[in-house]
């Protein structure tokens, strides 16, 4: 017997190097296209559809999969209303709105193919009873590497070195004087769950002085003992001992604009600060300033708000007075080929469960049938 028909609406990345150069768009749409062909393993792509086409319409599921997501025409608005999952990417966001959640008649899953669901509003989904899965935990050794790999690029100088390699210029002291080690410094993490404490198990061989977290949600203490970290109750008291501070928290009501410019007077004179989790928990411009003022030596992350990031995004081209501190990429450090093998997997077995009646994985379940089952999206 054939299964019952759902409608499964897919926006996700599919223009992976859509911000590795500066071409026009149509160049930069060919060269996604030729990407996605040439590495399968981009599965995270419309053109590799996470594996999961052939799967889907052998049990006769309608499949729809496109990337175009911004305004009223766009095929996210179009196919949402008769959508019973809708499937998304934080790297391309869909982003699903109040608005949208009350023109999607059908729509009883949101599953988000990685981690942080903040771009569906789950309030409105909660009050829906849509339930929102993640595949949790698949990326977040991918991004604790990227975000030790931007603390120590920002801390040794990195890139105005290469930059100036490049050029073909050799001035050491131009950048020697303001490179570090990491050895000795004070790291502190906004956030010390999967991501967060990876970042701090990690950071160990190096010989940091201390490290500190900032969570409402207290490690147990021999986790934090394992990893040299305390708990700081108060985030400005924590980020006034720090010389690196590295956020990852989910982005909800209580992280929105959490690094604001308030909080950035707090932080020590030319503190390094790392963001991989999501970019409206910090103020933009109060960022940018920081930056320029020296306030902080550098900033480095690969998250923006909104994504893709206009073209004259003031985090593309900030520098500190001496022309460097900027670490930024596009949102690709949960994206890794080893990564997307593991969202692609998670997604399908969240999408088998949900047609089976079986149940999820409960670390999978940010929204279940009516109420939250994380506590990481917020003290409610
Ligand atoms: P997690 O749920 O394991 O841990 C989140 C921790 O943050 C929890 O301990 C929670 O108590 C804490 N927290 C929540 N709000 C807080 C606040 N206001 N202040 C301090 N701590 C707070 O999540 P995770 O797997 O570690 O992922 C964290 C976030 O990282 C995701 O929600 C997502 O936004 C981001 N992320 C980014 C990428 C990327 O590619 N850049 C990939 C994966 C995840």
């Amino acid at each position: 017997m054939r299964q019952r028909h759902h409608r499964t609406h897919l926006t996700h990345l599919s223009r992976v190097r859509v911000f590795l150069d500066a071409a026009s768009s149509k160049t930069i749409l060919y060269r996604g296209h030729e990407a996605a062909q040439q590495e399968p393993r981009l599965l995270g792509t419309v053109e590799n559809e996470l594996g999961l086409r052939p799967w889907l319409e052998s049990q006769g599921h309608e499949f729809i999969v496109s990337d175009s997501k911004e305004g009223p025409d766009s095929d996210l608005q179009k196919h949402i209303v008769d959508a019973d999952i809708v499937i998304t990417t934080p790297f391309h966001p869909g982003y699903i709105t109040r608005d949208l959640i009350a023109k999607a008649k059908n729509l009883k899953v949101c599953v988000t193919a990685g981690v942080g669901s903040d771009h569906v509003d789950l309030n409105a989904a909660v009050e829906r009873q849509i339930q929102v899965l993640e595949v949790t935990g698949s990326n977040v050794t991918s991004v604790a590497e990227h975000v030790v790999m931007s603390i120590l690029l920002l801390v040794r100088n990195f890139v105005p070195a290469h930059e100036m390699i490049e050029r073909g210029d050799w001035m050491v002291s131009d950048v020697a004087r303001n490179a570090f080690d990491l050895e000795g410094k004070v790291v502190g993490t906004i956030g010390a769950g999967r991501i967060g404490y990876r970042v701090l198990q990690r950071l160990l061989p190096f010989g940091t002085k201390e490290h500190l977290y900032y969570d409402y949600a207290p490690l147990p203490a021999d986790a934090e003992k394992a990893v040299n970290a305390r708990r700081v109750e108060d985030l400005k008291e924590m980020v006034a001992q720090c010389d690196v501070v590295t956020v990852n928290c989910p982005l909800h009501e209580g992280s929105r604009n959490l690094i604001n410019a308030d909080l950035l007077k707090h932080f020590k004179k030319g503190a390094w600060l790392v963001n991989t989790a999501r970019g409206a928990i910090c103020d933009k411009d109060a960022v940018a300033a920081a930056l320029k003022s020296g306030q902080l030596r550098g900033y480095a992350g690969d998250v923006w708000n909104v994504q893709p990031a206009p073209r004259d995004h003031v985090w593309r081209t900030m520098k500190n007075p001496l022309g460097g501190g900027n670490g930024m990429v596009p949102h690709y450090s949960g994206t890794t080929l080893d990564a997307q093998a593991r969202y692609a997997q998670g997604t399908r077995d969240i999408l088998e469960n949900y047609f089976t009646g079986k149940p999820q994985l409960p670390a999978n379940i940010i929204v279940g049938v009516g109420k939250f089952e994380t506590k990481a999206y917020g003290q409610r």
